[in-house]
């Protein structure tokens, strides 16, 4: 048995709080057709989705079979989502990318039943339905009935205890829906359907009870189940808490599906992401790249301009500022008598060549050069040492 206990739920969006339901409590026969009537804005949706475990509610208790459900974990609550109800919404809410069978067959990927087990099971709700020839078609291939016929049989394959329906004919025309009612009322001979609606005729014509909601109050019950006649009755199996798991080869193939539906989409999504990669692996050749070359250049720079080392050197620098010196200090030589005086500027510049001339010793830097140990090794290039002699080697004949 299903039942609300107290239940109060409410919205906040902002600084604003809407209470959907206030205090609702009410009881379900395990075998019953109810017609949930209220105006719009009144709660029945709400109402719904919380028997249907699809929201939670703020207080109370949702019995369920005799078992409160106020500390249900997640897993159970896709337990009995899956496995004891069954949902039919007004738009349908069909994956138009999978077929009407793949659609039907959606529901027991879940459960874990076989592949074959699923499709034969399919077939037959569809045969139930009507829509047996229609199987291979897209939703978008069929009438907005046909596309509620397929609901319901996607909502049933599953063999829920509790079928519910969010306003099932609201977007369906006066023939259509007396169809989609006949099918729900078949549905209501061995089950519970909830079914919420605005249209007190179809009501009046089908349900075996009708509950009135309005700003989220019960105003009336045709039929109400309270603790006296019928009040033990109790489902047959109890609550199914099965585990919904889907393997991972369906999981695998379903995601496919899906890419491949989008063709356009994946393709460009897959593009942009290989220039971001690329991208990365083109700026970090070419910082490799340039960085190389950048050590060719300072080599091949180096090489033409090898550091010489002479057996004499002359120390410019000193001889230039000596060289200036000398000839500054001439100008302000003051001569006594008006007579010739002789220059001696060329002299001390030579004096001062010579005196900046160096030897270097050859013979000790050689010995240091020859030396494997010795730390200059590291530096010499690829060109190594080359020697040049100062005794010229030609031989004449
Ligand atoms: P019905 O199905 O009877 O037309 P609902 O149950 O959908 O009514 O909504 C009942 C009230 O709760 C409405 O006033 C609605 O605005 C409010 N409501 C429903 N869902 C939400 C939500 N997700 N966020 C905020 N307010 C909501
Ligand atoms: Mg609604």
């Amino acid at each position: 048995m299903l039942e609300l206990h107290k239940i109060n739920k409410s919205y906040t969006t902002g600084e604003f709080t809407q209470r959907a339901l206030k205090n609702i409590s009410l009881k379900f026969r395990k075998n019953e057709f109810v017609a949930i009537l209220g105006p719009s804005g009144s709660g029945k949706t709400t109402m719904l989705n919380i028997i249907g475990g699809l929201d939670r509610y703020d207080s109370g208790d949702l019995i369920i079979n005799n078992k409160s459900t106020k500390s249900f974990k997640n897993s159970e609550w896709d337990a009995y989502r899956n496995n004891c109800i069954g949902f039919v919404f007004q738009n349908y809410n069909l994956i138009t990318h999978l077929s009407i069978l793949d659609n039907i067959e959606m529901g027991m990927t879940l459960s874990g039943v076989s592949a074959k087990e699923r499709k034969t099971k399919a077939l037959n709700v569809l045969k139930k339905v009507g829509l047996f020839e229609h199987a291979h078609k897209k939703p978008n291939q069929l009438s907005g009935g046909q596309m509620q016929r397929v609901a319901i049989a996607r909502a049933l394959v599953n063999d829920p205890e509790i079928l519910l329906a969010d306003e099932p004919t609201g977007a369906l025309d006066t023939n259509t829906s007396t169809q989609i009612m006949d099918i729900l009322s078949e549905v209501a001979k061995d089950r519970l359907v909830i079914m919420v609606t605005h249209n007190p005729d179809l009501a009046e014509n089908y349900a075996t009870r009708i509950v009135k909601l309005l700003d989220g109050k019960i105003t009336s019950d045709t039929n109400p189940f309270g603790e006296g006649v019928g009040a033990t009755e109790e489902y047959k199996d109890g609550i199914k808490t099965k585990k919904t798991s889907m393997s991972f080869f369906t999981a695998l193939g379903l995601s496919l599906n899906n890419l491949m539906t989008k063709k356009g989409r994946t393709i460009l999504t897959a593009f942009a992401g290989s220039i971001g990669i690329i991208g990365i692996a083109l700026i970090l050749s070419l910082s490799e790249g340039v960085n190389n070359y950048i050590t060719d250049i300072q080599k091949d720079t180096m090489l033409s301009y090898p550091i010489t080392i002479t057996s004499q050197t002359m120390d410019l620098t000193s001889f230039l500022q000596q060289g200036r010196e000398a000839s500054q200090g001439k100008k302000n030589v003051d001569h006594k008598k008006d007579a010739v005086y002789s220059d001696g500027s060329l002299f001390e510049m030579a004096k001062t060549m010579t005196n900046n001339i160096y030897d270097n010793n050859l013979r000790k830097f050689k010995e240091y050069l020859d030396d494997k140990n010795s730390e200059i090794n590291k530096y010499v290039g690829e060109t190594g040492i080359i020697y040049n002699y100062t005794t010229p080697f030609d031989v004449y004949s």
